[in-house]
């Protein structure tokens, strides 16, 4: 499955209904993590989708780690590239080290100290 399928199994799981299809029995609609767990388990199980493939701590899209967004050790998270440039300013970093501990106190300041990441954006 490519990068844009993998986009369309995750918004399906989330509840919207694929072009071109009813459903009698109705659709899931699963939470962004619970849906993510079944993409992860395609990936890691049955290795239909890419493992590359991750969802952004911060959008809750997915996207391509080989050409986009970073992980963050230090908080274990993933985020975008989208995500990121605002965290930081919008700096372009040479230091990897330094840009990955900023962007660590950013998700700890802003993200960790109030609710869980995932109560942050609730259009559900
Ligand atoms: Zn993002």
């Amino acid at each position: 499955m490519n990068l844009e399928e993998t986009k369309e199994l995750y918004e399906f799981l989330k509840g919207e209904t694929p072009e071109g299809f009813k459903f009698k029995t109705g659709q899931p609609k699963l939470s962004e993590d619970e849906a993510f767990t079944i993409i992860y388990v395609l990936q890691e199980k049955f290795h239909l989708i890419p493992d590359f493939y991750e969802k952004c701590a911060e959008c809750k899209e997915i996207y391509d780690s080989e050409n986009d967004g970073h992980h963050f050790d230090g908080v274990g998270i993933n985020l975008c590239d989208g995500c990121i440039s605002p965290m930081v300013g919008h700096r372009y970093y040479h230091d990897m080290e330094k840009f990955e501990a900023d962007v660590c106190d950013w998700w700890k300041k802003n993200r960790l100290s109030c609710q869980s990441p995932s109560s942050i954006r609730s259009e559900a």
